[in-house]
């Protein structure tokens, strides 16, 4: 038998399902059963009846997964993979936050540790970020990790005082403006399509801003038929897919996850054989890490 034809079987064993994110590789997309971005996928582990999730991703979408079905395996291919953003933020300047300012809400990116969500009040996504922060109460917002998707959501929401916090994605941050200016000259005709965790200067030279599944259907809609895509490069498999008569082009410095790119169909095999990995949290920190995540799928309806 093929890895492929295994996986699948055993798949049917295990009642199990496979989640995959954009950013893993494409032999890995290939055998997902749902592949998305963070907020898709997290309300697929919400919703599913499979009793055991493989997440092919980084540790931060495990504890998530686990965090909203408890009662589910989840299987991790890689339990080294982990996304070094989710740990740029720190309880102790939370709290001093929380000291300094009344009418306080610390919103806190998915893509971060089990560890900070649970002294967060509410978690968001690029896809909805700038929705929930609108929706809340609160005047005052301390968002973490990401210093720049916190910047993109203030400029849309001038009416709420932002914090800052100097958090950031190595991979979205490496992608320099002159970059983009260079491929825009060799381009002239292309849009340029970016995940808000670049920069505040690459972002300006954007045609459109939005999540990894934003940018997807923004590229299959648009009447153009180039486009320089400014996210990780995993995307190229389903833009590809969608959009097989459209061209895409990345930054020459070629953004990749070296952890999300851990993940292979080998692995994912491993687990769903011998359950390795398993996802384990402490019940304390599961029970405190689910309200702002639960939070945010009811705001988000
Ligand atoms: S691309 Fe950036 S934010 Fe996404 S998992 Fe990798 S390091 Fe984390």
């Amino acid at each position: 038998m093929t890895v492929r034809e295994e996986i699948k079987q055993l798949k049917r064993e295990k009642n199990a399902i496979i989640l995959a994110h954009y950013y893993v590789s494409p032999e890995v997309q290939e055998l997902a059963d749902y592949i998305g971005d963070s907020f898709y996928l997290s309300k697929i582990a919400a919703e599913t009846d499979a009793e055991v999730i493989v997440f092919c991703g980084v540790s931060f979408m495990g504890e998530s997964a686990k965090v909203l079905s408890p009662g589910k395996t989840v299987l991790m291919p890689d339990a080294g993979a982990d996304c070094a953003m989710a740990h740029m933020a720190d309880p102790e300047t939370i709290e001093k936050m929380r000291d300094e300012y009344d009418d306080l809400a610390v919103v806190c990116y998915i893509n971060s540790t089990a560890e900070l969500k649970r002294y967060s009040d509410v978690c968001v996504t690029s896809a909805n970020a700038v929705k929930i922060v609108r929706a809340l109460p609160n005047r005052n917002i301390f968002f973490i990790p990401d210093r720049n998707l916190a910047r993109f959501a203030a400029s849309q929401v001038p009416e709420k005082h932002f914090i800052f916090n100097e958090g950031f994605c190595p991979v979205h941050e490496k992608m320099k403006a002159e970059e983009v200016r260079r491929a825009k000259e060799m381009h002239p005709a292309a849009e340029v399509l970016a995940h808000p965790e670049c920069t505040r200067e690459l972002l300006e030279l954007t045609d459109y801003i939005g999540s990894t599944s934003g940018i997807i259907s923004y590229a299959e809609k648009s009447g153009a038929k180039e486009f320089i895509v400014c996210t990780e490069n995993g995307v190229r498999y389903e833009l590809e897919k969608r959009c097989p008569d459209k061209k895409f082009y990345f930054p020459e410095t070629e953004p990749v996850c070296r952890d999300m790119k851990l993940i292979t169909p080998e692995k994912i095999l491993h687990v769903l054989k011998t359950g390795e990995n398993a996802v384990r949290m402490e019940a304390e920190i599961c029970e405190a890490s689910r309200k702002p995540l639960e939070r945010m799928l009811e705001l988000a309806r």
